[in-house]
């Protein structure tokens, strides 16, 4: 089969994704035989297909975070032939072949079942990044954070994870602020359900002062770094920050001020190794409270052989919403 494969490069040499023939007994070990019908291009994808930063850890390796597809064979008496799935994270596309290939074999427990009345390509535009902004309301919700607090800030607004959280939240009440480097995604960030927009630069440079404003009832925040720490000095008394990216940077150059004197939570969010009640708890979720107009504004369609081209925009910042990629649809 024709897919996109991360070898092993040469001593000194970037290990970028390139098309080749792989072989179906190429594929890792699994108890699950999947036709792949769609997959996405998440940050992560973008940084595997590049080799940007080291997130393939084996080789050869097929990267795609994302896969939505049809069993065709397995050994799990949980998982039937025929059945639509959906698998997002576990160290697929890192440690074990991912999604930009026809086939793919993989663990029965990874598998969601595709839930009811969403479609497989709605599901792939969901994707990890839909499937972690909505980790991230629900990591608000169960701190108790309600709309009736106040504002809530999405950072990197216009990529894929803002994008979901802005409709999600605009959907269960919030009044959204979209906080976008991009000053000409304000209809788009609007048509979402934003209610206002923030430049990119009020966080980008971190806090002025250990404690700024209290603008913020919570954040949903996906750039990390300075930004992030810009924000949690301008989260209200008692506040909390969902923090799931890192497109600015990894630090986090903050004081402990926002924690100690005024109680704002700094909430951790990883989709990867998230457990599976979780996981099912979060696409019913997606299936209830994500608006599909929405979702439909935010999706553009490409085929695998754009994946390298895409992978490239998405680090540059230049993806807007998400992407759908259909394998074998
Ligand atoms: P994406 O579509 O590329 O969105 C990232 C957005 O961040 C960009 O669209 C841009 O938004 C903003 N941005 C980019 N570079 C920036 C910079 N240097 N400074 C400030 N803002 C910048 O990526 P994504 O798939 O939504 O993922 C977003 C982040 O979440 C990534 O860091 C990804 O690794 C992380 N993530 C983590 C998990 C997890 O499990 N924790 C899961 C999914 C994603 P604007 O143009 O609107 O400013």
């Amino acid at each position: 089969m024709r897919a996109l494969v991360v070898d092993k490069p040469e001593a000194g040499q970037t290990a970028r994704a390139a098309f080749r023939d792989f072989a179906e007994a190429e594929l890792p070990e699994g108890d699950v035989l999947l036709r792949v019908t769609h997959s996405t291009v998440n940050y992560k994808d973008g940084l595997a297909v590049t080799g940007r930063a080291p997130v393939v850890r084996r080789f050869p390796m097929v990267p795609g975070i994302d896969m939505v597809g049809v069993v065709e064979e397995s050994a799990a008496p949980a998982v039937k032939p025929g059945d639509h799935v959906i698998l997002n994270g576990w160290g697929v596309g890192e440690t074990h072949c991912g999604a930009y290939a026809p086939r793919a074999r993989v663990k029965a427990d990874w598998l969601v079942p595709l839930p009811e009345g969403i479609a497989p390509a709605e599901a792939a535009a969901i994707g990890t990044a839909g499937y972690t902004a909505m980790l991230c309301v629900m990591a608000l919700e169960r701190h108790g954070i309600t709309p009736d607090r106040g504002p809530v800030l999405v950072t990197g607004a216009a990529g894929g994870v803002g994008s979901v959280a802005i409709a999600l939240l605009s959907r269960l009440g919030w009044y959204v602020a979209a906080s976008t480097g991009r000053p000409e995604e304000q209809a788009y960030l609007e048509s979402l359900g934003a209610k206002e927009v923030v430049p990119r630069d009020r966080y980008a440079g971190g806090p002025a002062r250990p404690l700024g404003k209290e603008v913020w009832a919570a954040a949903v925040d996906t750039v990390g770094s300075k930004t992030l720490a810009g924000v949690l000095a301008e989260v209200r008394y008692g506040g909390a920050v969902a923090a799931c990216g890192l497109a600015q940077g990894m630090d986090l150059p903050a004081s402990v001020a926002p924690f100690i004197l005024r109680g704002v939570a700094l909430l951790g969010v990883d989709s990867v190794m998230a457990p599976r009640p979780l996981r099912l708890e979060a696409w019913s979720r997606l299936a209830k409270d994500l608006d599909r107009d929405a979702l439909r504004a935010m999706t553009t369609t490409a085929t695998l052989d754009q994946v390298p081209e895409i992978a490239g925009r998405i680090l540059a910042g230049q993806v807007r919403g998400r992407v759908v990629v259909e394998i074998g649809a």
